[in-house]
């Protein structure tokens, strides 16, 4: 990491609070905000340089967005009025595309951490959040290569993989990985209450399928109402998988099927 560089975060919840311990431990001069006064005082304990006011924010060199997905042009807007023309500063959103539209008076990196827990805010948040993680970035086609690399060894810094792609490529992705089965693991959990023995005998194997029925509302909410297409397309390919799976040769397809997924992961970490 750059010495003496001054990283700022907006938005100190799961994401933004998990980038703002990480920099604090790794010793960057950090700067957050957020909109409660109680988030603001627990983050104080972390570092002096934190405010309910934007201008906090002012002689950041790379400022972190993290605020929900509804709120994060608005934010980024206002931005506008503080920093000057050469910071760079990234969104953390679930969703690329949308964003990917703005252009602003900064250097505007979009960017996704795939990362997170079932839980939200500043309690919830942990400096090892990153580590191992995969962290999508959709640069635009006029980033200079300099400013995409300070950025990227900033993401190497808290342990994670930078993946550059485009924001449309990785908002079908994230239909697929994230989306979908997030909106099936809550469809399965509403079927399964329509037969009452079945919600007693239920053990890990449901616990598990259902986690996902946990995602903070208020980012669900957006995931579903910001990327509804891609869901839906998501859908429809699972359905042709169910179909293709139960058609013929089932014990074959998924002794495959186990062996990619057993590979996929090792101690837990995605190494595909
Ligand atoms: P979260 O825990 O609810 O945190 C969001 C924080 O934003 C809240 O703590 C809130 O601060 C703050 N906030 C809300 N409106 C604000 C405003 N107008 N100005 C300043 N701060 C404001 O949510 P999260 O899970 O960290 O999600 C944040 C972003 O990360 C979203 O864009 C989401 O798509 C993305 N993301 C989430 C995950 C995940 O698994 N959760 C993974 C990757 C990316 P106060 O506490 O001060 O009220």
């Amino acid at each position: 990491m750059e010495k003496n560089i001054k990283v700022g975060i907006v938005g100190l919840g799961l994401i933004g609070g998990s980038i703002f311990k990480a920099f604090c431990k790794l010793g960057a001069t950090v700067y957050g905000t957020s909109r409660s006064l109680s988030t603001v005082e627990k983050a104080k304990k972390y570092s002096e340089n934190v405010s309910q006011n934007f201008e906090i924010l002012k002689n950041c060199d790379v400022v972190f967005v993290c605020t929900p997905m509804s709120k994060t042009i608005e934010v980024l807007r206002t931005l506008e009025n503080v920093l000057d023309e050469n910071t760079i500063v990234t969104d953390v959103c679930s969703l690329k595309s949308f964003v990917a539209k703005e252009k602003f008076n900064y250097k505007f990196i979009p960017s996704h951490p795939m990362a997170g827990t079932e839980f939200s805010g500043f309690d919830n948040s942990f400096e090892t959040l990153f580590i191992g993680a995969n962290w999508a970035i959709t640069p635009f086609k006029d980033t200079a290569k300099n400013d995409l690399d300070r950025f990227c060894e900033l993401i190497v810094s808290l342990g994670a993989k930078p993946i550059l792609t485009t924001p449309q490529k990785h908002d079908e992705a994230v239909a697929i990985i994230s989306h979908m089965p997030m909106v099936i693991a809550q469809a399965i959990f509403k079927s399964a209450e329509n037969n009452e023995l079945a919600l007693h005998l239920a053990s890990s194997g449901f616990r598990d399928m259902t986690r996902l029925a946990l995602s903070n509302e208020e980012m669900a909410t957006d995931m579903v109402n910001m990327n509804y297409k891609n869901i839906q397309n998501s859908l429809l390919s699972l359905y042709s998988s169910v179909g293709e799976l139960l058609k013929d040769d089932y014990p074959n397809k998924i002794k495959d099927i186990k062996n990619r997924r057993q590979n996929m992961y090792v101690d837990g970490k995605n190494v595909y």
